[in-house]
């Protein structure tokens, strides 16, 4: 592994800044250090973290122009978006600060001559990995519950997008929270992962990222039996039926689908449509589709960014030819502008008529501004199709009929369902995925949860 990692800007190709690499030897010892914190910090009184996260989070606001211009240029979401993302994961710093004084226990009626009283301490402490696509908001949606719970934390961000985790870590040691009770590490994922899975000291593995590592990390944790959070891949499904608000779903699927590129683990990544409407709602969605400009996102008016490496690129391409070759229609897109030497992919956003269920992109996450449209004639077979596939973790429908809504949602196998909703991502909610999308949840009153330990004192009398 090289000492030095150059973190390049997928818009232009330029190198951003280079910066060292920690080896296994290192890491251990930032677990070392972790451990020590540990003692102290899980004592520090609730309303201490509170504050110190409070201030964590203003310094954010207070920075966040330099925050979102330093996403856009590692990860390459246009800067609006970035100051978005920004606001987003800060928020969970605020959110968490509020909930660290929330922390109850309880009394349990007992056996006469007895009390039981039911406390919640911190797991011990914590390792995080995450990936490039939200550079920022997908450490603060873990490091916050952790400091607040009472955790320390170390944190392996993607390798794409590493700058963000060191700005973020930046501020919270100007806030005040302890060096060795928030630590970022760089290096290559494997390894590091390695290093944290089988280190007994680290009491949890807090996971965003795709569905094969997130099993790796699973069974890696199994010898130390650690706490589990995974945020995993999804495969999302969005279905729009006869008698939905057609403009609302347009709006909504255009927010859900091209965010980001269309690399969000909750992009729309299938469109399920009422055969009754599907020519009006294609050529709406095309309309807007073909409105989009694509650059670099640091320009005015740029709505989508690069995808983010040769990677990803290539997947998005054999899906569109893979379909394409299978009998889709291109009815907006299907273009790109792939420059190999410098590392930078544009995709055009592409809608596909004419999908079925033999292409490929009906059953991988494709990461990508592409949204095939497929029919359907009666809501269970949409349900049917929506349900078929490992991944459940968001799921989208629009209908005004608030009977056919009611059962659409609770035939839907996804830990997160936006009715008449493209954006149902929110502090306040817990975030998470079912079947192979993951475990747990983040943020709502459900995020501190997976970093608490349940202690139940029996006292005899
Ligand atoms: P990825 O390849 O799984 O990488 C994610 C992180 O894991 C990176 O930090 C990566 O490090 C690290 N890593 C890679 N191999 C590892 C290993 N063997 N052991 C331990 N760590 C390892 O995923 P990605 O392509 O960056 O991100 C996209 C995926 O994340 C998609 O599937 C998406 O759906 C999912 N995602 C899910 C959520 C959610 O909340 N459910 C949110 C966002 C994204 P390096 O970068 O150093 O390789």
């Amino acid at each position: 592994m090289p000492e030095q990692l150059t973190v390049y800007n997928p818009a232009t190709g330029e190198a951003i800044e280079s910066i060292p690499q920690q080896t296994a030897q290192e890491v251990e010892e930032a677990i070392e250090r972790s451990h020590q914190a540990f003692q102290s910090w899980s004592k520090t009184s609730a309303g201490e973290r509170a504050s110190l996260l409070r201030k964590w989070y203003e310094l954010i606001v207070e920075h966040k122009e330099e925050l979102a211009e330093l996403i856009t240029k590692e990860n390459g979401k246009p800067y609006q978006e970035a100051v978005g993302e920004v606001l987003y994961g800060a928020g969970y710093i605020e959110w968490f600060a509020e909930e660290a004084k929330r922390i109850y226990g309880r009394t349990v009626p007992a056996a006469a001559g007895k009390r039981i009283v039911v406390t919640r301490q911190a797991v011990g402490p914590v390792a995080a990995i995450t990936p490039w696509n939200f550079p920022n908001a997908m450490i603060t949606r873990k490091a916050a519950p952790a400091l607040a719970a009472g955790c320390t934390f170390i944190i392996k961000p993607a390798e794409d997008t590493p700058l963000s985790a060191y700005a973020l870590a930046r501020l919270a040691y100007e806030a005040g929270i302890p060096k060795d009770v928030l630590q970022v590490v760089i290096g290559d994922g494997a390894e590091i992962g390695n290093v944290f899975t089988s280190s007994p000291k680290i009491r949890k593995i807090t996971f965003t990222g795709s569905t094969p590592v997130g099993k790796i990390l699973m069974k890696n944790s199994a010898d130390t039996v650690k706490h589990m959070s995974m945020e995993l891949g999804g495969h999302a499904p969005l279905i729009v039926d006869e008698d939905a608000d057609l403009d609302l779903a347009v709006k909504q699927t255009m927010a859900s689908k091209f965010r980001n590129a269309g690399q969000t683990c909750v992009c729309a990544n299938r469109l399920i449509v009422h055969e009754s409407i599907k020519d009006e709602f294609a050529k709406k969605l095309s309309e807007e589709a073909a409105k989009l400009k694509v650059g670099n996102g640091l320009e005015e008016g740029v709505n989508v960014g690069p995808v983010i490496n040769k990677k990803g690129f290539d997947k998005i391409v054999s899906q569109i030819n893979d379909a394409v070759e299978k009998g889709a229609k291109v009815l907006t897109g299907g273009t790109y502008d792939q420059n190999d030497e410098k590392g930078c992919y544009f995709v055009t956003p592409t809608v596909l008529a004419d999908v079925d269920t033999s292409m490929n992109i009906m059953h991988e996450e494709t990461f990508g501004p592409v949204a095939p449209i497929v029919t359907f004639s009666d809501i269970d077979e949409a349900i049917k199709l929506a349900n078929d596939t490992p991944f459940g973790l968001a799921a989208y429908f629009f209908t005004e009929n608030y009977r056919r809504g009611i059962y659409i949602s609770e035939h839907l196998e996804y830990g997160i369902i936006g009715w008449n909703d493209g954006g149902p991502s929110a502090v306040q909610a817990p975030f998470g995925g079912m079947k192979e999308s993951g475990i747990g949840r983040e943020g709502g009153t459900e995020g501190i949860e997976p970093y608490l330990e349940t202690k139940y004192m029996s006292i005899g009398l």
